[in-house]
């Protein structure tokens, strides 16, 4: 009976992320100012549905390298209105790396990557999986 009740909660549908436009807005100003740097930040919800993002955290200072693994574990806050993380790649790829899969899988529920250029066509959003994600721009 365990196997069933296990498959039915993997199949149970993504949850419906959204995030406000301004948050969109300051990850893609944040990213283009960082370039060739990346630049790192928290995800921060509302309480209320705790699905819409509503403020991004900035984390300070940028790390130089294209190795992204730009977030330290033993930095990041114990917050539960913090739902994951957001940070930039200076290459027009938008998919995660092995450091950032590992990342994803260890902390929080949504991750967003910005990519060069740095428009609203060139961000990804992912789960804890490192599977893309719909997420709704409010
Ligand atoms: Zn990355």
């Amino acid at each position: 009976m365990s196997v069933f009740r296990r498959k039915k909660e993997r199949d149970h549908p993504p949850a419906e992320w959204k995030i406000k436009k301004e948050c969109l807005d300051l990850i893609i100003e944040c990213a283009k100012s960082s370039y060739p740097n990346e630049f790192g930040g928290l995800l921060r919800v509302d309480a209320i549905s705790k699905k819409t993002i509503t403020e991004v955290v900035i984390l300070p200072g940028t790390i130089s390298g294209d190795s992204h693994a730009i977030f330290r574990l033993h930095m990041l806050p114990i917050d539960f209105s913090i739902v994951g993380t957001v940070h930039s790649h200076p290459t027009p790829n938008a998919r995660p790396s092995k450091a950032d899969l590992a990342l994803f899988n260890k902390y929080g529920k949504i991750h967003i990557i910005a990519a060069s250029p740095f428009n609203q066509f060139s961000w990804k959003t992912y789960d804890y999986a490192g599977y893309e994600i719909d997420i709704a721009i409010i």
